[in-house]
């Protein structure tokens, strides 16, 4: 006991400091020169990545989308008013991320996953924003149908689940609507609904939710949504953040489906950010990766091979127009980017026909393989029989006399655009679509009594639906029908006569 001595000071704490082992810590900084319009550019912050956040003088995040030798150009995701030139500048070494899971169903949140609808999200799951798109051998070709409910889309224009299925058409021509009538129909049919909405009016946004929440569409949908009055950094960053919320239920081996309203606005806030940026304009002012911009996103959407689950996501994205111009810089890049388009005309919707589908331009590139047997038996002549119709209409404008085989065909083509007009928000069940398109291609609706096609579409359906309920429930489970079943239409279609 008496040999212990105790330790000097400073020998101890040598002692202790030297069994420490620490990592070096580099703390790298740049300093903001230049700030103006939510675009700052830092001077030496060396070995950023692309897309990395950094952290700004009073704690506000920005962007990087520029990386120099001596600096980084980035964008401020929000609007900071604090920041001036010599504020300090960190990066954060991590990318922009976003919760995914289950427990976003429901919910609405904006593209770096704050909840929007005030109530908190927790979420212990997070994905980058921007991804890989799945390789060409992890990808099956697309089987599947995804039903819009709505007849002249099911049947001239099908959709197939993981196809890229443009929307494109004037302001104020139903493109917002043929998308939400697209998510309603797909209650109960286990496809997870993603909406993206950017740079829309916040009232506008707010009105959809509403739609989705009053038809129980929410159950199964999410929203993402950047408005007008966000950052152009965060409208930037809006589809990215939808389609990884999607991608999530993919990978899953779930069927999803997701909305882009609309890409116009993302190509305009991404030029907003690259003129700021003083990156060089190009054709109409976008920048030279305005192409890759869509591409990158539009190619994430697949149809994954069986062994990875087999999960889809479907994509709609929408092109808003001037003018019709479909000829335009952003309406031709997405055209080649994605599977097919659904063109709809001004004229069209000013005249009454609603969905104003202008079926000679709208094309689906892969959707007729999904299509269901059911819906193929019927919709074989309606193409063509519709371009007769508008090529003879035109010369029956000037009133002349035409032999019967025309006047017949005339009749048939004007029944059957009425035929195609539907209300937003009626869906028709695949069994419903089929019944119709059998009756019109029986000319049915031809009759010269037949004054009212809808009042008749719809006794013939309520018919069908009263005494036939088997047969038109056999045909949405097997998507076919046999020749007893033709019988079973052809007597409700007695209907019609009996009534008109
Ligand atoms: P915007 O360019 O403003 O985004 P949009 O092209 O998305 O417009 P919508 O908002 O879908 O168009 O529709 C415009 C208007 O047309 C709405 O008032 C909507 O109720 C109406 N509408 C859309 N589709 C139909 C339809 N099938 N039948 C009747 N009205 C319709
Ligand atoms: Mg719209």
């Amino acid at each position: 006991m008496d040999d212990f001595r105790v330790e000097n000071i400073s020998a101890f704490l040598q002692r202790r400091v030297s069994s420490f082992v620490t990592s070096p810590v580099v703390y790298d900084y740049g300093t903001v020169s230049r700030i103006g319009d939510g675009v700052v550019r830092v001077d030496d912050l060396p070995g950023r990545c692309y897309g990395e956040l950094l952290k700004l003088g009073d704690g506000a995040f920005g962007m990087t989308l520029d990386l120099e030798e001596n600096g980084v150009g980035a964008v401020l995701l929000d609007k900071s008013e604090n920041i001036t030139a010599g504020d300090r500048v960190t990066g954060t070494g991590k990318v922009c991320d976003i919760p995914v899971g289950e427990k976003l169903i429901g919910r609405v949140i904006d593209p770096i996953g704050r909840p929007l609808d005030r109530r908190p999200l927790e979420v212990d799951e997070y994905y980058p924003v921007e991804r890989p798109a799945p390789k060409l051998i992890k990808r099956q070709s697309v089987k599947k149908p995804l039903q819009t409910g709505i007849m002249a889309i099911d049947s001239m224009i099908p959709i197939g689940r993981g196809q890229r299925e443009l929307i494109i058409g004037d302001r104020q021509t139903g493109k917002t609507s043929i998308a939400i009538d697209t998510v309603l129909n797909q209650k109960g049919k286990d496809v997870i609904c993603v909406y993206c909405a950017i740079g829309q009016k916040a009232s506008t946004v707010a009105g959809v939710i509403q739609e989705l929440r009053e038809s129980g569409a929410m159950d199964y949908s999410v929203v993402v949504a950047a408005t007008a009055s966000d950052s152009p950094a965060m409208q930037y960053l809006a589809p990215y953040a939808a389609c990884t919320v999607c991608e999530y239920f993919m990978e899953k081996g779930m069927d999803t489906l997701v909305i882009y309203d609309d890409l116009s606005k993302h190509a305009v806030a991404y030029r907003t950010m690259s003129l700021l940026l003083h990156r060089s304009p190009g054709r109409e002012a976008y920048p030279g990766d305005i192409f890759y911009l869509h591409s990158r996103l539009l190619e994430r959407a697949a149809s994954l091979s069986d062994s990875l689950g087999g999960g889809t996501m479907t994509a709609l994205p929408i092109i808003e127009t001037t003018g019709g111009n479909i000829s335009a810089y952003i309406p031709t890049n997405v055209i080649s980017i994605t599977d097919g388009q659904i063109y709809l005309e001004s004229e069209l919707f000013h005249s009454g026909i609603r969905p104003a589908v202008n079926i000679g331009l709208s094309v689906s590139r892969v959707g007729r393989a999904a299509q269901p047997s059911a819906m193929r038996k019927v919709s074989s002549s309606l193409r063509i029989d519709l371009a007769q119709y508008r090529e003879m209409s035109v010369f029956a404008r000037f009133g002349s006399d035409f032999d019967e085989s025309v006047k017949k065909m005339l009749v048939h083509g004007e029944k059957l655009t009425e035929l195609f007009v539907q209300p937003k928000g009626r869906c028709y069940a695949l069994s419903d679509e089929t019944a119709l398109l059998f009756a019109a291609r029986k000319n049915i609706f031809d009759g010269e009594d037949v004054v009212d096609v809808h009042g008749a579409a719809d006794a013939y359906l309520s018919e069908l639906h009263e005494n036939s309920a088997d047969v038109m429930e056999k045909i949405d489970r097997s998507g076919d029908f046999d020749e007893e079943d033709e019988k079973v239409f052809l007597k409700a279609a007695e209907v019609i006569n009996k009534k008109s």
